[in-house]
């Protein structure tokens, strides 16, 4: 009897500790190694548009008279802060982020949702930048609560046009990555530090970047309206991807198709794919396996990328990326 007791104890701890193990395992952040022949590599030369990577769907572009920027965010506080209290925006982190992408002023700030990982630092980095920020209602009230003051916001809407500079900036609406968390508008201000879901969604944009010849779409969310972007060019496509790796083949096809074969892109860089639950910085980490499979995304999008034609390339931390790179 007390040696059958043993047993089943001993057997229960072996659970325990393999279970326990592959919670781990399933939360550990991704290597992306795999992909590093599909870096994204920087201008040979002096370039018109430095364009920069910044994690999960923020990016820098600066012209060397304008500089713009898609929601700013470089907290990334850890996964067990965003469960279990608030989450300030980390300042150090910010400073750092802002220095090492060479930003110094900013004329305006799009940013694509109010999640969090999209709109808590954005206002922030407006005040430090001087930036006009550019959001639906909800991240208006997230910006202000950072001491933004609603004079420096400009409310967005499906087809708002904007120009900072030689920058157009075209706006439009389209959904979230499927399944968001945090669903909902924002009907208040929210003072830092809030809880992850304060941060709820709002409306989610998609942005149109035009600058001389150039015409770059940003994705910031992995989603699509079938037939959005019908009669709109672009040469660059950011592709958000969150979370595509969880919705099977058929929906990141689509979302290729929507994308990139419609707007005849020829150069496609995969964002949001990265572990935002670490600190930036190369190597770029994929989200853990609990949360996204960015291998089974790539397992569609390579095939598609060769059947087009089109160039993929993971970007490289901070690194400003080559848009002509073939
Ligand atoms: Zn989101």
């Amino acid at each position: 009897m007390r040696n059958s007791i043993k047993i089943a104890l001993l057997a229960a701890v072996c659970l325990v500790g393999v279970g326990g193990f592959w919670g781990y395992q399933e939360l550990r952040p991704r290597s992306t190694a795999a992909y590093n022949d599909m870096r994204s590599v920087a201008p040979k030369g002096p370039t018109d548009l430095t364009v920069r990577y910044l994690g999960t769907a923020s990016l820098s572009f600066d012209d060397g008279e304008t500089a713009i920027m898609e929601d700013g965010f470089f907290s990334r506080p850890g996964v067990f802060s965003v469960v279990a209290s608030k989450i300030p925006p980390n300042e150090q982190r910010i400073n750092e982020g802002l220095q090492k992408a060479d930003i110094h002023r900013l004329a305006a700030i799009f940013v694509a949702h109010s999640h969090y990982d999209h709109a808590m630092d954005t206002g922030n980095v407006a005040l430090k930048t001087g930036a006009v920020v550019l959001g639906s209602q909800s991240t208006k009230y997230v910006v202000e609560g950072a001491g933004l003051p609603a004079s420096r916001v400009r409310l967005i809407k499906d087809g708002s046009v904007f120009q900072f500079g030689r920058f157009k900036i075209t706006v439009f609406e389209t959904p979230h990555s499927p399944h968001p968390a945090f669903p909902g508008i924002i009907d208040r201000v929210i003072t830092p530090p809030a809880k992850a879901e304060e941060y709820k969604l709002g409306q989610n944009y998609s942005f149109l970047i035009e600058h001389g010849a150039r015409r770059i779409l940003v994705i910031g969310s992995g989603n699509y309206i079938p037939g959005k972007f019908k009669g709109v060019k672009a040469d660059v496509v950011f592709l958000g991807v969150s979370m595509a790796g969880r919705q099977g083949d058929a929906f990141v096809k689509n979302l290729w198709h929507e994308s990139v074969e419609l707007t005849g892109a020829k150069l496609v860089i995969p964002v949001h794919w990265d572990d935002f639950f670490q600190k930036f910085g190369d190597p770029l980490n994929a989200l853990p396996a609990k949360l996204d499979d960015f291998d089974k995304t790539m397992k569609v999008l390579v095939p598609l990328a060769k059947r087009d034609g089109v160039t993929l390339r993971i970007p490289t931390a901070y690194t400003p990326i080559d848009l002509d790179q073939r």
